[in-house]
């Protein structure tokens, strides 16, 4: 609101009190983009400068990254990959059965989880940690309802070990959590600000788009997320945000729809 106006007297000058906007022409205020959202961060980010596990140095400044989202009184999912520590597919490249491989991915995602419920509870964030491989002793087992109860406590619930079964990858259990929790949007928090044409690192010309659709993503075969999980997004209508997730401050801007990204979604 800008400064009152005063009505005066026009002839001894006299000054009456402010007058107020008309509250019922009064354009309305900027209502927040989302109301839950899952966030989706590569296992890769966790390692900070590091080339392998967890830096928890970077780990603590992430959940910073996600205590000031959480403080806007936004409903936040998290899923964490684990190609930080192992990926089912390098596993089998080098001999080993890809489902046993896959499994090993999996618990890597859980001690990520665990890793980043640490970081966040030591802010005073309140977490659960929901696996879909059952390990009672450490965690809970995704149960929708009750991750619907404990978002609506204000807690954050951490989605871990994908989807729980081998030969996916959690950017299918990003999107599944996403849609099954009625999420607005998937954010993913990557080491890039978006998705480009071809390759940044080794095209200098590579073009990074603002917004682009589903199919385009899907016929392009660009990097934003495995098929599946595109798939899955664009059925049930739930916009992908790109993002770089190592710039600080990032996520806040992005949540307020500023900050370099891209937004994949119908009709882009
Ligand atoms: N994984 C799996 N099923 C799932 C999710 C993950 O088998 O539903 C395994 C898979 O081996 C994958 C690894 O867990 O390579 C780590 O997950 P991901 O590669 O998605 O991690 P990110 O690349 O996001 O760090």
């Amino acid at each position: 609101m800008g400064a009152l106006r005063t009505w005066q007297h026009p002839a001894c000058g006299y000054k009456g009190r402010p007058i107020l906007p008309n509250v019922r022409n009064r354009e309305p205020m900027s209502q927040p983009k989302y109301k839950r959202v899952l966030l989706k961060l590569s296992g890769e980010v966790l390692m900070g400068s590091q080339q392998f596990g967890i830096d928890p140095e970077f780990v603590a400044e992430l959940a910073k990254e996600v205590k000031a989202a959480h403080d806007t009184g936004l409903e936040i999912c998290l899923v964490i990959g684990g190609g930080n520590i192992f990926r089912g597919m390098a596993g089998a490249a080098k001999g080993m059965d890809r489902a046993q491989a896959d499994y090993m991915g999996m618990l890597a995602t859980v001690m990520n989880a665990l890793a980043m419920q640490n970081a966040l509870e030591q802010l005073g964030v309140k977490t659960r940690v929901q696996s879909a491989v059952q390990m009672d002793q450490v965690c809970e087992p995704v149960i929708r309802r009750r991750a619907e109860r404990h978002l609506e406590k204000g807690r954050v619930v951490i989605f871990a070990a994908g989807v729980g079964s081998p030969y996916f990858t959690t950017d299918s259990g990003a999107a599944l959590r996403a849609a099954e929790m009625k999420c607005d949007a998937l954010l993913k928090g990557t080491s890039v600000d978006g998705v480009y044409d071809s390759d940044p690192k080794t095209n200098p010309q590579a073009r990074r788009y603002d917004t682009v659709n589903y199919d385009t993503v899907l016929a392009q075969n660009l990097k934003v997320m495995d098929a599946s999980a595109v798939a899955l997004c664009r059925d049930n209508d739930i916009p992908i945000v790109v993002f770089s997730i190592r710039e600080k401050g990032n996520l806040a801007r992005v949540l307020a729809g500023e900050g370099t990204k891209t937004v994949v979604q119908k009709g882009a």
